[in-house]
């Protein structure tokens, strides 16, 4: 079928995650296949109102599949969130002929993708960020490469905590979402993990260890998501509270970059697919997603304002199985 759109662009925004080269490897490929021109946008928001704008053929895209961060570079822009800064970014749009704009990145960087729907320039969201915070979509792009970085990195950690029988407080990134603690704390066997979504206070986490004592655990991993508490502290407490000697890691950027996994590379190719074909059947304002393994698409503002409730079976799972 004719395309009913002759050119796009596809940007990176928001925070880097491993699999968006992938993602814009296919939205690339997938529209050249299909005889759409496209052009690559350089960091995000601020480089579509800055102009920094690139011509991008099939061979543009070649080798950078298996490379993490992001080779359009991101960026974060206030002035993209004014008047002045939309209409800037819709004149560039318009004097490069961009008909449609495929936005790599997380909800922040969906608001403004929606922003510009509403203003004529048709856009489509691929969901990129490795906290996998996005309701719209059981995984984004990156998700899956961080929680294996958190599991190689704890399992280096747990070798001393074994040999040395102690405790280790390790804090991983997730400012407002546990799911890189969760599932990186059941694939580690950690006694406790400490994520937004559950409340919970330093007594629960020592009672966990006391109870694991009981059953003669002598080495203690508790993962803490950063945004509920901070590692140095919560060491500090446990060592003074049980006797333990307890040391602190915070994992930080290590977390974010490296390699995508299988999982991402194949995650981000459909994705960056979908959006083009999308684009091409003329739709606009939609966000893609995955659902039970099946590709979706959603309205944008809809995708943005769902609600995903968080995997108490798989915490409540944990915490019975880290004894
Ligand atoms: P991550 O959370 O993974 O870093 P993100 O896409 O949510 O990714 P943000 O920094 O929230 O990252 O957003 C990226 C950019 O999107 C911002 O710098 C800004 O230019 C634009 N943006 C964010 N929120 C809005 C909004 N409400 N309206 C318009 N544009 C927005």
């Amino acid at each position: 079928m004719e395309s009913k759109i002759k050119k796009i662009g596809v940007l990176t925004s928001g925070g880097d995650a491993p699999g968006m080269n992938a993602a814009i490897r296919a939205v690339v490929r997938a529209a050249r296949a299909r005889g759409i021109e496209v052009v690559g946008v350089r960091r995000g928001y601020a480089g579509l109102i800055a102009g920094d704008i690139i011509p991008m053929y099939v061979r543009d895209v070649s080798n950078i599949l298996q490379a993490g961060g992001t080779a359009l570079f991101s960026a974060r822009s206030k002035e993209f969130c004014t008047e002045e800064g939309m209409q800037k970014a819709i004149d560039v749009c318009q004097e490069n002929g961009i008909e449609g704009l495929v936005v790599i990145g997380g909800d922040g960087s969906f608001r403004g993708a929606g922003d510009l729907s509403a203003r004529g320039i048709p856009c489509v969201g691929v969901p990129a960020t490795i906290d996998n915070d996005i309701s719209s979509t059981d995984y984004t792009i990156g998700f899956d490469t961080c929680i294996n970085c958190v599991v190689d990195m704890v399992d280096r950690i747990r070798d001393t905590m074994r040999s040395h029988e102690r405790c280790s407080v390790v804090e991983v990134m997730g400012r407002h979402a546990g799911y890189v603690a969760l599932h990186a704390g059941i694939a580690t066997g950690a006694t406790f993990v400490m994520v937004p979504e559950v409340p919970c206070s330093v007594v629960d986490v020592i009672k966990k260890i006391e109870e694991g004592r009981r059953f003669g655990k002598t080495n203690f991993i508790v993962l803490v998501a950063e945004g509920v508490g901070h590692a140095e502290e919560l060491s500090r407490y446990i060592q003074d509270t049980t006797g333990i000697v307890t040391r602190a890691t915070v994992l930080g950027h290590v977390q974010r970059g490296g390699s995508p996994t299988s999982r991402d590379r194949v995650l981000a190719s459909r994705f960056g697919n979908l959006a083009v074909e999308l684009l091409a059947i003329g739709k606009s304002n939609r966000v893609v997603g995955v659902k039970n393994d099946a590709l979706v698409d959603y309205d944008l503002h809809e995708a943005l304002a769902m609600k995903r409730e968080f995997p108490m079976d798989l915490y409540v799972m944990n915490d019975i199985i880290s004894i």
